[in-house]
């Protein structure tokens, strides 16, 4: 590359890097020289007059990302956004690539091995854009011309700077930094470092591993360094019960060897359940039954959450007060143990003149019961939702749960309620103050990508799933909620701690 075109991309780096600390305080003077940056590196394209001033690996495998999720119906993050995640597997690659004893590699250039079924999975990725990928024929370097340019090559490795310093760079500007930020699943990131090298006719790090066949090898590294760091400096465990520690009433039988590992390494965990058919006492006596320690401090529920807000609305919401005032007569269309949660926690449970509105897990539901729930919400009282779940697992199948309900009363009153179970933020904010751990320092696990996983969605929180409940490996690919790890059970995820 001329040396002026290379001195225009180094001044643009400059302008660009320097602010990188104050990106997220939307400060002017750096915008300004952002911009400027931003200007100069279009300037070095065109009289390069191509894009490879300024792109390169990061963003063959951003519009990988793109075309995949468009093609999967989810909406991307912005190419900028997705380019940044996208720097730190390119840099990855290049310093795995180091590692490389070229001496040892059995590759020759001319007995290029593509993965298998490659024409086929082309088509199937790219669609209709597959014929122009399978014609972009990018050139491979000889074996012999790569071994000679080794030291080269390892020059150009070392002078980059390692993943973890751009991942510093992006957090400072409050950039995602893991593939969960930005829905991106394990199996897009896998399939885009095999083939999204054919993108573009541009000799990039992918092209490189593709001449040295080492594709398969380094989607497998990406995909590993992300496992290994994904829980990092998680503190706590936020573990669902149904379906992650136990099925019913059917404890699975890993779950007292995870928690004895857990508690061997001093990591924290809380249990959680969305199920507000039951109470506290119910779930603190089924554990003692299945001899899995818990105390009351260390178990919580959608309910406590709902109960935690409206204990603490003040007056803002006053017609939730509990302290006896006008305000605290509530119809709560829930199981007895709900409703007496509600009386325990002083409210008069009614199902006449009610202030305000709870719907739960009903599994007692009637049909007075649904008219008189509909007629309260079509009069206009606030109603509140404890979980949002649709349908609540079941040995053999699964039974209506709360949000199921209030589906079938928006239908009638045409108004669906607040929910304070996982997702909502009301249960993170909850977690946070009960555990004392920080948003970054919480990490959901759970079998469900709607309510579990979805708790730690745009979050700082991590998420695993665990694929012993209600989850297939195969939902993930319509999913808007991604984790930042899946594993087929508990006793997988011991593996990570
Ligand atoms: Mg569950």
């Amino acid at each position: 590359m001329p040396k002026d075109i290379v001195e225009i991309v180094e001044n643009a780096l400059e302008k660009i890097i320097a602010g990188v600390p104050r990106i997220a305080e939307r400060d002017l003077k750096v915008i300004k020289s952002i911009t400027e940056g931003l200007i100069l590196s279009g300037i070095a394209m065109s009289l390069y007059k191509d894009s490879r001033p300024a792109s390169g690996t990061e963003h063959h495998l951003s519009h990988f990302w793109e075309m995949r999720m468009y093609a999967q119906g989810k909406v991307p993050a912005l190419h900028g956004i997705k380019v940044g995640l996208a720097t730190i597997v390119s840099l990855f690659m290049w310093k795995e690539l180091a590692k490389i004893d070229i001496n040892n590699l059995q590759t020759k250039c001319d007995a290029i091995k593509l993965p298998s079924k490659y024409e086929e999975d082309i088509r199937q990725l790219y669609g209709i854009n597959a014929e122009q990928i399978l014609q972009t024929t990018n050139p491979n370097l000889p074996f012999e011309h790569i071994k000679t340019n080794w030291e080269a090559i390892h020059k150009i490795a070392e002078g980059l700077p390692p993943p973890r310093e751009i991942e510093q760079m992006l957090k400072l500007a409050s950039a995602p930094v893991r593939p969960a930020d930005i829905n991106l699943s394990d199996d897009v990131l896998r399939d885009s470092v095999i083939y999204a090298r054919d993108r573009k006719k541009t000799y990039t790090v992918l092209q490189l591993l593709g001449d040295l066949n080492l594709l398969e090898d380094f989607a497998d590294r990406v995909s590993n360094y992300f496992a290994k760091t994904a829980l990092k400096g998680v503190k706590c465990l936020v573990l669902d019960m149904d379906g992650t520690i136990y099925l019913s009433d059917y404890l699975f039988p890993f779950t007292k060897n995870f928690l004895e590992h857990l508690s061997k390494i001093e990591m924290n965990h809380v249990f959680y359940t969305n199920n507000s058919s039951q109470n506290k006492s119910h779930y603190l006596k089924k554990l003692e039954r299945m001899d899995i320690p818990c105390s009351s401090d260390k178990l919580f529920m959608s309910t406590d959450v709902l109960l935690s807000y409206l204990s603490r609305s003040d007056g803002k919401i006053g017609t939730y007060k509990s302290d006896g005032t006008p305000g605290n007569r509530v119809f709560v269309a829930g199981t007895k143990a709900l409703m007496q949660d509600f009386t325990d926690a002083g409210y008069i449970v009614t199902d006449t003149n009610p202030d305000f509105v709870v719907l739960g897990f009903d599994t007692d539901m009637d049909y007075e019961r649904l008219t008189k729930l509909c007629d309260f919400v079509r009069s206009g009282l606030p109603y509140l939702g404890v979980n949002m779940d649709y349908n609540c697992p079941i040995d053999g199948g699964f039974i209506p749960d709360c949000g199921a309900l209030a589906a079938a009363v928006e239908v009638s009153a045409g108004i669906m309620p607040e929910f304070f179970g996982k997702p909502s933020t009301r249960t993170l904010d909850y977690l946070i103050e009960k555990t004392g751990f920080r948003e970054e320092e919480l990490c959901f696990v759970g079998d469900r990508l709607y309510t579990d996983i979805a708790s730690a969605s745009g979050k700082k929180s991590r998420s695993v799933l665990v694929l012993s409940g209600e989850t297939k490996l195969e939902d993930l690919q319509t999913s808007d909620f991604i984790p930042d790890l899946v594993v087929s059970d508990l006793s997988e995820l011991k593996e990570y701690f």
